[in-house]
């Protein structure tokens, strides 16, 4: 089975990614999200201000998201990679109003309750744990967040908004191992929204696609990234690396109208260009193929 970017799917099980971690799934039967952060904040209302959902911007994002996927608007879940307000701020918003469960830590239960998202629609897991969505599964691993000024601890009471990004605590950090019968029954991808690993976290799993976050990866040191590189796709033998979570969250996926590219993190958070320069070289001596996904790009396994 083979996988490219934009081509006519063999099986029908497709990715559309979103910005950060923020990807639809389908296998043209039921969708499901990682994240769905859409709100995506100018920089200077997360600074100074106090966020809520954008919901007129959260919405056009969706319909658009349902449109590409030629899928009907509704969801079966929603895993949250961590707490986070780029991860997990919109997620309660939109299963409520598409129908699906939130899938997440008790850190993100605590989120969800802050926008009355009822009890029956949060599966609050421990940090390892498998979700059945629609036929796909996906296998939750306890991971670890890129190793950012911002990473720890846990929201203990609701989260209502509008609320800080600052009070958005991270909670458990995931990866995500997923499976579809169509594909056979080994998982078929790895997704590591955070840019940080458990060492020996990915034992066993073996996948031929990876969703690699780089957020915040280009601040790290050399023998770091290529840890994670080790981790993530030498130790899963992938041949197809995906980077995500490369963007600077303060752009909106949707510009006056107009679908938009991503643009990268700025300097002060990120130094993409350098993580970019190492992935390639590891990607080329290990015979790997590297897509850097903007917004709006469709993959298809
Ligand atoms: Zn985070």
């Amino acid at each position: 089975m083979s996988a490219s970017l934009e081509s006519t799917p063999a099986a029908n099980i497709r990715a559309l990614f979103l910005g950060t971690s923020s990807m639809a799934w389908t296998d043209g039967r039921s969708t499901w999200l990682v994240d769905g952060f859409f709100s995506r904040q100018p920089l200077s209302e997360v600074i100074f201000t106090r966020l809520k959902v954008d919901e007129t911007q959260v919405s056009s994002v969706a319909s658009e998201m349902f449109k590409r996927l030629n899928m009907p608007s509704t969801l079966t879940g929603i895993v949250v990679a961590h707490s986070h307000y780029d991860h997990s701020m919109d997620a309660p918003w939109l299963a409520k109003q598409y129908g699906a469960r939130v899938v997440g830590s008790e850190s993100t239960w605590q989120i969800a309750k802050g926008q009355d998202l009822p009890a029956t629609q949060m599966d609050v897991m421990p940090g390892n744990g498998r979700v059945k969505l629609g036929e796909f599964e996906v296998q939750l691993i306890e991971s670890a967040h890129a190793p950012t000024g911002f990473t720890g601890g846990f929201n203990a009471k609701p989260v209502f908004l509008p609320a800080h990004a600052l009070q958005f605590k991270e909670g458990i950090s995931y990866s995500f191992v997923v499976s579809h019968p169509d594909l056979g029954p080994a998982p078929f991808a790895l997704i590591q929204p955070s840019a940080g690993f458990v060492p020996g976290q990915n034992k066993g799993v073996n996948v031929k696609h990876v969703f690699l976050g780089t957020g915040g990866l280009g601040k790290s040191s050399d023998a770091y990234i290529s840890d994670y590189w080790q981790e993530m796709v030498v130790n899963t033998g992938a041949k197809q690396v995906y980077l995500i979570h490369w963007d600077d969250f303060t752009q909106p996926l949707i510009n006056q109208g107009q679908l938009a590219s991503l643009k990268p993190m700025p300097k002060l958070l990120d130094d993409f260009p350098r993580s970019l320069e190492l992935l390639k070289m590891f990607s080329e001596r290990d015979g790997v193929t590297l897509h850097v996904l903007d917004a709006w790009k469709l993959v298809n396994f």
